[in-house]
């Protein structure tokens, strides 16, 4: 297995789960979803009926909790993808409701859950390869990746994904909430003064609106042949 790391960052529902697991299956590599991190803490926070974070600073209130907070990824053999576990329970499922979607973005300001999030995602690279997509995987986690993409696409194109992904999931849902959760998390992700989402300077974007999931691939593995031709020169 290669050492390849793949930082692979963009707005809320772009596709990049879809193309980081269909890389990192392509390449061998385990995929890791930082995004389910953040929504797993939040899930713990929400479950302990801890407030969502105002603007008050005061992070003792969260800090307390970490301790008790154990994240790991099982392998679903059903499906050969790997699924967060929370403190022995597989939450993968629940990390995707609505009311966690609504308060994760704000959980995510807190600089004590970012540095415990961030020091799991740099040990889970530090051993092997992998491909990982968020927010600041290019930016923070991973500086020094292999290679780096900035996952975008237009507004209406990734609302009409997350309803559908929800409506497969069996939630109920209108697309009316999708769309405003979509831009409500967006902003958050990039004002927060912690890691916002921003591009790296030396990622390649990746505009999906108007490319299927072999095109998005087919994309990405043309950088990963050029880099194993860099390598090997
Ligand atoms: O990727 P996903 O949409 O599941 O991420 C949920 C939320 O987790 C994001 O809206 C963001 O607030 C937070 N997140 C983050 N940094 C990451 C990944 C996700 O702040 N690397």
């Amino acid at each position: 297995m290669e050492k390849l790391v793949i930082a692979i960052d963009g707005y809320s529902s772009c596709g990049k789960s879809t193309v980081a697991k269909a890389v990192a299956r392509r390449l061998g590599l385990p995929y890791v979803d930082s995004g389910a991190m953040y929504r797993a803490v939040t899930l713990y926070f929400l479950n302990n009926e801890i407030p969502i974070p105002q603007n008050d600073k005061s992070e003792y209130n969260y800090k307390k909790h970490l301790g008790d907070i154990d994240i790991q990824f099982e392998i679903n053999p059903n499906n050969g993808i790997s699924e967060i576990v929370l403190n022995g329970k597989n939450v993968e499922s629940e990390i995707r409701k609505m009311r966690v979607s609504k308060s994760v973005s704000q959980f995510s300001t807190l600089p004590s859950v970012r540095k415990m999030l961030v020091e799991i995602q740099r040990n889970m690279g530090a051993k092997q390869g992998l491909v990982m997509d968020g927010r600041d995987i290019g930016t923070v986690v991973f500086p020094n990746a292999d290679l780096k993409f900035f996952m975008t696409a237009s507004g209406e194109v990734r609302a009409k994904r997350r309803y559908e992904e929800l409506m497969a999931r069996g939630l109920e849902i209108t697309m009316d909430e999708v769309q405003t959760n979509l831009n409500y998390r967006d902003y958050q992700d990039s004002h927060r003064e912690i890691s916002p989402l921003k591009q790296a300077e030396d990622a390649i974007v990746l505009d999906n609106s108007a490319m299927n999931q072999d095109e998005q691939l087919d994309f990405v593995m043309k950088y990963v042949e050029q880099w194993r031709k860099n390598v090997s020169t």
